[in-house]
């Protein structure tokens, strides 16, 4: 099956629940349990409910995966995932331009449970056999940095945790298995914000872990201990957002594409970062790896700061937000959010400067969204 048949027909019970064409929710705590031999004791923390049951094997089907759980945020898949991986005295080698949430547990929560963490360039391979350590035992990376959207050597990664043993980890929240599917390519996990593209209606907050069997019992272990399960209910909205997944991502990737282009063409506009762009660094590999470069784009206006505040205040369509991976287009500036708790010097020499824009692109009317930034960049030069 296509991955578009997948999200409407992977994991759907058989025969269907009293003819429902679509799941119910099962909004129950707990279920009936006597103990007997083969019985499933199925409880709300435990992550099994019939409803989770439907959403993991649909996950999993995604990605051609052995296994899926989902988790109470893109966080929770992240750090319980570490916390079922490392102990005290392993060592753990991360991509250096991450998610904050995902940099701060590394650089400070990890460390203080005695779990070495070393930043690397995701481009520099050779930089990585620097910081091999005998305890090394995962590498983790992101599909695409935020915000300014480049792609790590990704098969590089691959490559390096095959031949040293390391378990590899990607959050791939801004591709999404649309446009690419980790396991395929040889990734351990993949691990999603599902509180983004996956659900893609801004009315949750969810995560998922998906990949080998084995590694996904033991993040669903710690799941049941930590009580960072997903509730039914956000399990039920998370299951029927996936399953408009593909049409949403592609119409994104499309507008995306446009807008980005519409913007480089633009007088007023500094820069643009798309890697659908061919002026894109991580251009190339996009191509290689990807079926579609997303909807996320970030630019900068001529006015650095001010331009940009003023570009915000006259957008009437896209709404001034953090997050993204919505219906709607959502548009930030990554030093007053994502960024904002990254010092001044870094953010430097990561090249995201104050008066960036981030755009996460919705499924509006293309045209409509660029009458919306034109009138905007016009209002914001005036
Ligand atoms: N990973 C990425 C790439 C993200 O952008 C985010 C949130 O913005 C997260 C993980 C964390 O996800 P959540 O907010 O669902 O915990």
């Amino acid at each position: 099956m296509k991955i578009d048949t997948k999200l409407v027909l992977a994991g759907e019970p058989s025969p269907r629940i009293l003819g429902a064409v679509t799941l119910p929710t099962f909004q129950s705590a707990t279920f009936q349990y006597r103990g007997a031999s083969g019985e499933v004791l199925r409880y709300g923390r435990y992550n099994n409910t019939p409803t989770h049951d439907v959403l993991h094997s649909k996950l999993a089907a995604l990605e051609n995966a052995e296994a899926a759980v989902v988790t109470a945020s893109g966080m929770a898949a992240i750090s319980t995932t570490m916390l079922a991986l490392l102990r005290s005295g392993d060592h753990l080698i991360a991509q250096n331009c991450l998610y904050g949430g995902t940099l701060e547990l590394f650089s400070t929560d990890l460390p203080a449970l005695g779990i070495d963490v070393s930043f690397v360039d995701g481009n520099s391979p050779h930089s990585w056999h620097r910081a091999l350590r005998p305890t090394t035992k995962a590498i983790y990376v992101e599909v695409m940095t935020n915000p300014l959207l480049e792609v790590a050597d990704l098969k590089a990664v691959v490559d390096f945790a095959r031949a040293h043993g390391l378990v590899a980890i990607i959050d791939n929240t801004f591709a999404t298995p649309v446009n690419f599917r980790p396991l395929d390519f040889g990734f351990d996990l993949s691990l999603y914000s599902c509180t983004k593209y996956l659900n893609g209606h801004s009315d949750l907050v969810a995560g998922a872990v998906i990949g080998r069997k084995e590694l996904v019992e033991a993040v669903t272990t710690r799941l049941k201990r930590f009580g960072t399960s997903l509730d039914p209910h956000a399990c039920f909205l998370l299951y029927r957002g996936l399953k408009t997944l593909a049409l949403r991502v592609r119409c994104q990737n499309q507008s995306a594409l446009r807008m980005a282009t519409f913007l480089a063409e633009h007088p007023l506009v500094r820069r643009v970062y798309y890697p659908g762009l061919a002026s894109h660094a991580s251009h190339a590999r996009a191509v290689e790896l990807f079926d579609g470069f997303g909807g996320v784009l970030s630019f900068e206006l001529n006015g650095g700061e001010q331009a940009a505040e003023r570009f915000l205040d006259r957008l009437r369509i896209a709404v001034v937000a953090p997050s993204l991976g919505g219906v709607e287009t959502l548009v930030t500036r990554p030093v007053t959010t994502s960024h904002r708790g990254v010092p001044a010097e870094e953010r430097q020499r990561l090249g995201i400067s104050d008066g960036l824009i981030r755009v996460s692109v919705g499924i509006e009317d293309v045209e409509d969204l660029i009458a919306d930034f034109s009138q905007a960049l016009e209002g914001a030069a005036a």
